[in-house]
């Protein structure tokens, strides 16, 4: 009996790389130039000017938010005063 020889299995021939498509060009990376802009310095709340320590007692310069209580003090503004926390605004009136 002749033993057959193994059937060989076909040398694996790597698929020819896709050529590419005409026209197409390389994506040339172009990123548009970010302008940077130079940022204002975050406005701090100056817990000093919300205060006002005479003497013994403090006294508080600012109205308080009544939404969100103690320690909310409302921004004085020419005609309003807003509370940056809840949005709570109050006008006042022209003097
Ligand atoms: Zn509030």
């Amino acid at each position: 009996m002749s033993k057959q020889p193994a059937k060989e299995a076909a040398p694996a021939t790597p698929p020819p790389a896709p050529a590419p498509a005409p026209g197409a060009q390389p994506a040339e990376e172009k990123k548009p130039e970010k302008k940077e802009k130079p940022k204002a310095p975050k406005r701090r709340v100056q817990a000093g000017k919300l205060y006002k320590v005479d003497g013994g007692s403090l006294s508080r310069l600012r109205k308080e938010c009544p939404r969100c209580g103690r320690g909310y003090f409302m921004a004085n503004h020419k005609n309003r005063l807003t509370c940056g926390h809840c949005g709570y605004t109050t006008y006042t009136p022209k003097a």
